[in-house]
Protein backbone atom coordinates (compact mmCIF):
# COMPACT_ATOMS: atom_id res chain seq x y z
CA UNK A 1 0.00 0.00 0.00
CA UNK A 2 1.25 3.47 -0.98
CA UNK A 3 0.96 6.52 1.66
CA UNK A 4 1.68 9.76 1.26
CA UNK A 5 3.32 12.14 3.44
CA UNK A 6 1.27 15.56 3.56
CA UNK A 7 3.74 17.46 5.47
CA UNK A 8 6.52 16.70 2.66
CA UNK A 9 4.44 16.63 -0.29
CA UNK A 10 5.07 20.10 -1.91
CA UNK A 11 1.94 19.51 -4.59
CA UNK A 12 4.78 19.06 -7.02
CA UNK A 13 5.21 23.29 -6.97
CA UNK A 14 1.57 23.91 -7.60
CA UNK A 15 1.99 21.90 -11.09
CA UNK A 16 -1.53 21.02 -12.63
CA UNK A 17 -0.14 17.73 -13.50
CA UNK A 18 1.23 16.11 -10.23
CA UNK A 19 4.39 13.97 -11.14
CA UNK A 20 2.92 10.51 -8.73
CA UNK A 21 -0.25 10.95 -10.83
CA UNK A 22 1.41 11.36 -13.57
CA UNK A 23 3.59 7.85 -14.01
CA UNK A 24 1.33 5.87 -12.16
CA UNK A 25 0.57 2.94 -14.71
CA UNK A 26 -2.91 2.17 -13.87
CA UNK A 27 -4.10 5.90 -13.23
CA UNK A 28 -4.49 5.19 -9.74
CA UNK A 29 -3.71 8.32 -8.38
CA UNK A 30 -5.97 11.35 -8.48
CA UNK A 31 -5.87 15.32 -6.88
CA UNK A 32 -8.31 16.60 -4.55
CA UNK A 33 -9.41 19.69 -6.46
CA UNK A 34 -10.52 20.80 -2.91
CA UNK A 35 -6.98 21.16 -1.53
CA UNK A 36 -4.35 20.27 -4.36
CA UNK A 37 -3.38 17.26 -2.46
CA UNK A 38 -2.50 13.91 -4.84
CA UNK A 39 -4.51 10.87 -3.74
CA UNK A 40 -4.58 7.32 -4.28
CA UNK A 41 -8.14 6.86 -6.02
CA UNK A 42 -7.79 2.92 -6.07
CA UNK A 43 -5.60 1.40 -3.51
CA UNK A 44 -7.28 -1.88 -3.71
CA UNK A 45 -5.64 -1.68 -7.12
CA UNK A 46 -2.18 -0.87 -6.60
CA UNK A 47 0.16 -3.59 -7.43
CA UNK A 48 3.70 -1.76 -5.64
CA UNK A 49 5.62 -1.41 -8.71
CA UNK A 50 7.00 1.76 -6.76
CA UNK A 51 7.27 4.32 -10.06
CA UNK A 52 5.47 6.73 -7.78
CA UNK A 53 7.52 6.06 -4.96
CA UNK A 54 10.78 6.90 -7.10
CA UNK A 55 9.71 9.52 -8.85
CA UNK A 56 8.17 12.21 -6.25
CA UNK A 57 11.19 14.73 -6.24
CA UNK A 58 10.63 15.01 -2.35
CA UNK A 59 10.85 11.36 -1.30
CA UNK A 60 6.99 12.47 0.21
CA UNK A 61 5.73 8.72 -0.83
CA UNK A 62 6.62 4.97 0.34
CA UNK A 63 5.11 1.65 0.17
CA UNK A 64 4.19 -0.28 3.09
CA UNK A 65 5.77 -3.89 2.43
CA UNK A 66 3.44 -6.84 3.23
CA UNK A 67 4.73 -7.90 7.11
CA UNK A 68 4.50 -11.44 5.38
CA UNK A 69 7.82 -9.87 3.47
CA UNK A 70 9.94 -8.11 5.67
CA UNK A 71 7.68 -7.82 9.38
CA UNK A 72 5.54 -5.27 10.82
CA UNK A 73 5.56 -1.67 10.05
CA UNK A 74 8.03 -2.26 7.19
CA UNK A 75 8.05 0.78 4.22
CA UNK A 76 10.44 1.43 1.71
CA UNK A 77 11.64 5.13 0.41
CA UNK A 78 13.16 5.65 -2.49
CA UNK A 79 15.13 8.59 -5.20
CA UNK A 80 16.20 8.45 -8.42
CA UNK A 81 19.37 10.54 -8.93
CA UNK A 82 20.69 9.81 -12.47
CA UNK A 83 21.23 5.88 -13.12
CA UNK A 84 21.01 5.11 -9.49
CA UNK A 85 18.28 4.97 -7.31
CA UNK A 86 18.78 5.16 -3.44
CA UNK A 87 16.61 3.20 -1.71
CA UNK A 88 15.54 2.82 2.52
CA UNK A 89 14.23 0.37 3.96
CA UNK A 90 12.38 0.92 7.50
CA UNK A 91 11.39 -1.72 9.45
CA UNK A 92 10.73 -2.22 13.27
CA UNK A 93 11.56 0.08 16.05
CA UNK A 94 13.08 2.37 13.59
CA UNK A 95 16.09 -0.35 11.96
CA UNK A 96 16.86 1.25 8.84
CA UNK A 97 18.40 -0.26 5.23
CA UNK A 98 19.82 1.39 2.86
CA UNK A 99 21.10 0.45 -0.59
CA UNK A 100 21.24 1.76 -3.62
CA UNK A 101 20.60 -0.18 -7.27
CA UNK A 102 21.89 0.89 -10.61
CA UNK A 103 20.95 0.72 -13.96
CA UNK A 104 23.63 -0.76 -15.59
CA UNK A 105 22.62 -1.58 -19.38
CA UNK A 106 19.39 -1.81 -20.87
CA UNK A 107 16.88 -1.70 -17.96
CA UNK A 108 19.33 -4.24 -16.29
CA UNK A 109 19.47 -3.62 -12.28
CA UNK A 110 22.37 -4.55 -10.02
CA UNK A 111 22.32 -4.03 -6.17
CA UNK A 112 25.36 -1.84 -4.88
CA UNK A 113 26.14 -2.96 -1.02
S1 LIG B 1 4.93 13.61 -6.85
FE1 LIG B 1 5.38 13.88 -4.65
S2 LIG B 1 5.41 16.12 -4.36
FE2 LIG B 1 4.38 15.73 -6.32
S3 LIG B 1 2.18 15.69 -5.77
FE3 LIG B 1 2.95 13.54 -5.77
S4 LIG B 1 3.50 13.17 -3.60
FE4 LIG B 1 3.35 15.39 -3.85
S1 LIG C 1 3.12 1.82 -6.61
FE1 LIG C 1 2.77 1.79 -8.85
S2 LIG C 1 0.68 1.03 -9.11
FE2 LIG C 1 0.89 1.63 -6.95
S3 LIG C 1 0.11 3.77 -6.89
FE3 LIG C 1 2.36 3.86 -7.18
S4 LIG C 1 2.69 3.99 -9.41
FE4 LIG C 1 0.55 3.28 -9.05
Amino acid sequence: MVRIDYKVCNRCGGAKEKRCERICPGDLIGVNPEDDRPVVLYPQDCWACTACVKDCPVSAISLRLPFQILGKETSLKASVKGRKTYCVVEGEGGKKEEFEIEVIQNGTLRRKD
